[in-house]
């Protein structure tokens, strides 16, 4: 997902889809690019496709980020982001990639299970919103588009089982778009502000260590019943992590976190 101005939209390569908008599509191993489409690829991670990829592979999130991705902070960015190493072979192939295809596919990342369709988030300073907006954008070799299987993006998302990651992508972009001014100040981004934002977006144990093994829970008031929630949900810790990262960096209240006086 691209975080897109509004005056650009319209310059965007692929066909923008609106909600009703039908395009065909049907991938399946028959297709001659079988598995072409899993190698030598920018494979930017969501905060949420890395607790999937890692409790899928059943490790922690340390070794995750460690042997699985390169952290790069893009030209003009102030918030690293995490992209999927690809193998060291000459074809650079995505490390779950076998010949009989995805072996990570019940927690493939959000993009591998959104495409042949491109997500992008914009911001409408009127409603304060961040939106999502979608491109059919498959790319020339991939004659997954030659097929007749029609899909409106909706359709697309629920056979993909999309939904909860697309909608976890949008909450991450409402964070994410907080970033575009530095907010590090002297610090920097490799400053202690940053380390804590890191890993409460990427490092999921880490987080839910920091939160009940350290000073924490003396500093702040968190009800019993969140507490409950955030230790044995991840995708609900990861939504408390965004609103921590929220009250941490920019002081913006929370519910969930109280201030013990
Ligand atoms: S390139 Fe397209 S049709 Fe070919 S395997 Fe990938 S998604 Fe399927
Ligand atoms: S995670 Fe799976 S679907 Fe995505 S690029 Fe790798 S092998 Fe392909």
């Amino acid at each position: 997902m691209k975080q897109i101005d509004l005056n650009d939209i319209n310059k965007l390569l692929g066909i923008r889809l609106e909600k009703n908008d039908i395009f065909k599509f049907r991938c399946h191993p028959g297709v001659s690019c079988f598995n072409l489409c899993c190698r030598n690829l920018n494979l930017f991670l969501y905060p949420y496709d890395v607790i999937r990829l890692k409790n899928n592979l059943g490790i922690s999130s340390d070794r995750f980020l460690d042997d699985y991705v390169d952290v790069v902070l893009r030209p003009g960015s102030h918030f690293p982001e995490v992209l999927l190493k690809m193998s060291g072979t000459e074809e650079k192939t995505c490390p779950f990639l076998t010949p009989g295809g995805c072996t990570v596919y019940p927690d493939r990342p959000d993009t591998c299970r959104t495409f042949p369709i491109e997500q992008g988030a914009v911001y409408d300073a009127k409603t304060d919103n961040v939106n999502r907006v979608q491109f059919f954008r498959p790319p020339d070799f991939c004659r997954g588009q030659d097929e007749e299987t029609e899909w409106t993006p909706q359709t697309w998302a629920n056979d993909q089982n999309a939904e909860t990651y697309n909608k976890m992508t949008l909450r991450w972009y409402e964070i994410r778009r907080l970033f575009e001014d530095n907010p590090w100040g002297h610090e920097g981004p490799d400053g202690r502000k940053a380390k804590m934002a890191f890993m409460a977006t990427y490092n999921i144990d880490g987080l839910k260590d920091f939160i009940f093994n350290s000073t924490f829970l003396k500093r702040f008031k968190l009800k019993s019943s969140t507490q409950k929630r955030i230790k044995k949900d991840d995708k609900a810790l990861l939504l408390f992590g965004f609103e921590w990262i929220k009250f941490y960096i920019w002081g913006i209240q929370s519910k969930e976190i109280i201030v013990k006086k």
